[in-house]
């Protein structure tokens, strides 16, 4: 099977050093095996992404001499696609319609980024029934209870997350009606024929969300590869803070992409 793979940016902001060192590092995969990259722009959410962000990062992209096959792709309009999966999911048995807000599932763990969602607030997924269409309640994947996802990462080796533990029920579509990034992530990464996704470590967590999807589509996973996070100075990592690291503000300042990915590369942990 010939090497495909993806450059994958949501444009909620400007690129900034992490993404340069994963995209990097995505080119590399693909030129060493002999193969090739699309772009997809990952702006599904309305309220968070802008056309002006992806303009910019295509440009960005651009600048630091990335090629990509083809014209970029958006999942904003992708949207049947993802429809399609949800209907498959629901009548498999995988997805319930979950009535609780977001309010009271951080009110569990207020300082955790994403509290696990309790076993004991699960939803019968028999309730799918009564909805012919997502919108207006929150969609979640029924995990099977404490088992332990092993993938093999191809940076970091062999991995396992625990689906009770580590994550629990997870999101695969939002009461704004809009097809949560898992699910998306996996129905696109599919019916594009991509063999490895390059990303950052942030999302080592999403990756085994995403093999129960496949496993629930009846599809197999690509190869994976976690990319280290890039953080700044004071050791945070960039996605929460991008001012003054972002590709915009180095270009700016006469950086040449050589010397963005070397920068990249120092701000490694
Ligand atoms: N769109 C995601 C991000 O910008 C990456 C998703 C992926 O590579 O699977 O963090």
């Amino acid at each position: 099977m010939k090497y495909l793979g993806r450059l994958a940016p949501t444009p909620t902001g400007h690129l900034h050093l992490g993404h340069a060192l994963t995209f990097f590092m995505a080119q590399r995969r693909a030129s060493d095996a002999d193969g090739r990259i699309l772009l997809r722009m990952e702006d599904l959410d309305p309220q968070r992404c802008s056309e002006e962000f992806a303009r910019a990062a295509i440009d960005d992209l651009l600048w630091m001499g990335l090629e990509w096959s083809g014209e970029p792709i958006f999942q904003s309009q992708r949207r049947h696609f993802y429809l399609e999966a949800w209907r498959r999911l629901k009548e498999g048995g995988f997805i319930y319609p979950c009535h609780r807000s977001r309010r009271e599932i951080s009110s569990l763990a207020p300082h955790e980024e994403e509290p696990v969602f309790p076993v004991e607030w699960r939803a019968d997924p028999r309730e799918a029934k009564f909805y012919n269409e997502p919108a207006g309640v929150n969609w979640r994947f029924k995990v099977p209870d404490g088992e332990s996802i092993s993938f093999m990462d191809q940076n970091i080796g062999p991995l396992k997350k625990n689906t009770l533990r580590d994550f629990g029920d997870f999101l695969v579509w939002n009461r704004h009606d809009i097809p949560a990034y898992e699910l998306a992530v996996v129905v696109d990464d599919m019916d594009m024929g991509i063999t490895e996704v390059v990303r950052g470590a942030d999302l080592l967590t999403s990756t085994a969300r995403q093999i129960l999807i496949y496993r629930a589509l009846g599809a197999s996973p690509p190869a994976w590869f976690h990319c280290p996070l890039v953080c700044d100075s004071e050791g945070r990592r960039l996605a929460k803070r991008t001012g003054g690291l972002s590709l915009r503000d180095l270009r700016a300042e006469g950086f040449t992409p050589e010397q963005v990915l070397d920068l990249a590369k120092e701000s490694l942990p």
